[in-house]
């Protein structure tokens, strides 16, 4: 049990922006030679890469190699990782209350992410998987096999929303089926389904994209059901505009849900998100920094509120990381700026779809290769970086993970 604590910098949430602006604000420290300690607070132990969890939940990568003990993250260094759950932040008073105790500070990183947002639709939380966190993924892996073992006719995977989650699962499920499912369990079919409430995939993409992303699944047995909206959800069945369809897995992957509200009063939140300014400042706080799925702000003179997306969470977190420096030694930086590089999409193995920032589509198989290049890139730590690449490989060779331990 730790008692009340007094930090210089709290980072609260070791997800991707957080795990960023700790590693950029710690090599800042210590490039401008600045006693100051920095306190990380996560209710995990680990680091997850979350776009990386579809792969553990279809036994592609063990599910240990997706995450990072932070514990490594603060070793040799003067900063600490404490274990707890942020239970409410008290900007006006600098104070955090966690689970293990109030911590006081001087500056503070609010990168706690966001949920899944079941739209109160019945029945959906209670019986729907997810993969937003590590132990969902893992949870779904081990459901699946587990059915497998016990059931030797049709197995029904509805995942729920054609944006680039739900895409990305289906397909990866779909692939799983397709191949080594196939195989070691010849004798039991599994369907896969999309239900998509408008009649579009993910709409952002321009309408190339979404064709070549709609051919793609349907070329791997995928059926989406578009203008389809899920009103309830049972243990074996959904209800989708009126009519049931079995489902003996599904997979909700329709909606972000903005947590701020959780941790902080509504005066301090806008769309449950916290306001910041171009320096991703909080508009009412100064020394209190948003990043990550958290944050609503957006580029100078622009409008459009920065996406709930890995590149621009990462992105923000080395910003927080190198303006905290500033905002210490009283020197200005320019505001962040984030400008993406692209869309990156796999949909199963051996297939991708690149979506560059002037609209260009590239896909096929080199734009899935460049897709996992890019995320054993992002991925941290050199030693995960190898133990994914020899998963992959493996994989080439044999069977994925398949071992029933429910
Ligand atoms: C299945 C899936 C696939 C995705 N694929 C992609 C992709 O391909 N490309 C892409 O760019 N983006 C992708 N995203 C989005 C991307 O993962 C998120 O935008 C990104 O993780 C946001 O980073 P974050 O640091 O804000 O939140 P997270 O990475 O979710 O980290 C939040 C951290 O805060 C901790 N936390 C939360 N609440 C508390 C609390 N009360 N107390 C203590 N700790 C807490 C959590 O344990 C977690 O470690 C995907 C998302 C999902 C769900």
């Amino acid at each position: 049990m730790t008692n009340d604590i007094k930090t210089d910098i709290v980072i609260l949430g070791a997800g991707i922006a957080g795990y960023a602006a700790f590693k950029s604000l710690s090599k800042e420290l210590k490039k401008n030679n600045l006693k100051k300690t920095i306190t990380l607070i996560d209710q995990n132990n680990y680091f997850t890469f979350v776009p990386l969890l579809h792969e553990v939940a279809s036994g592609s990568i063990e599910p240990s190699h997706a995450a990072v003990p932070l514990k490594e993250l603060t070793y040799s260094t003067p900063h600490q990782y404490i274990k707890a759950t942020i239970e409410k932040i008290f900007p006006e008073k600098n104070i955090v209350q966690t689970t293990v105790g109030k911590i006081s500070y001087d500056y503070c990183v609010v990168a706690i992410g966001s949920g899944v947002n079941y739209f109160n639709t019945k029945g959906a939380k209670t019986f729907s998987y997810c993969v937003r966190t590590l132990q969902d993924a893992i949870h779904l892996h081990r459901s699946i096999i587990s059915k497998l073992e016990s059931c030797d006719k049709e197995i029904t995977i509805n995942v729920v929303g054609g944006g680039y989650t739900g895409i990305e699962v289906a397909g990866q499920f779909s692939y799983f089926a397709n191949h080594d499912l196939k195989k070691l369990y010849p004798n039991t079919k599994i369907v896969v389904n999309v239900i998509q409430a408008s009649d579009k995939v993910v709409p952002q993409l321009p309408a190339k994209a979404q064709n070549k992303i709609i051919s793609q699944l349907e070329k791997m047995g995928v059926k989406i059901l578009f203008n389809s909206k899920v009103s309830e959800v049972q243990e074996k069945e959904i209800t989708i505009n009126g009519k049931i369809i079995p489902s003996d897995f599904t997979i909700w992957c329709a909606g972000v849900e903005n947590i701020a509200g959780h941790m902080m009063d509504a005066s301090f939140c806008e769309r449950d998100r916290l306001p910041v300014d171009n320096f991703l400042q909080h508009k009412s706080y100064q020394n209190l920094y948003a990043i990550g799925d958290i944050v609503c702000g957006s580029n100078q003179n622009d409008t459009i509120i920065y996406p709930q997306i890995g590149e621009a969470a990462e992105s923000q977190g080395i910003y927080a990381g190198k303006h905290t420096i500033c905002a210490i030694l009283k020197k200005t930086i320019a505001p962040f700026y984030f400008k993406s590089k692209g869309t990156l999409m796999p949909i199963g193995d051996n297939y991708g779809i690149i979506v560059f920032p002037n609209g260009w589509v590239l896909s096929g198989f080199f734009a899935w290769w460049i897709r996992r290049t890019v995320y054993i890139v992002f991925m941290p730590g050199k030693l995960r970086k190898f133990k994914i690449i020899v998963d992959w490989t493996l994989n080439l060779f044999g069977f994925r993970n398949m071992v029933d331990i429910s």
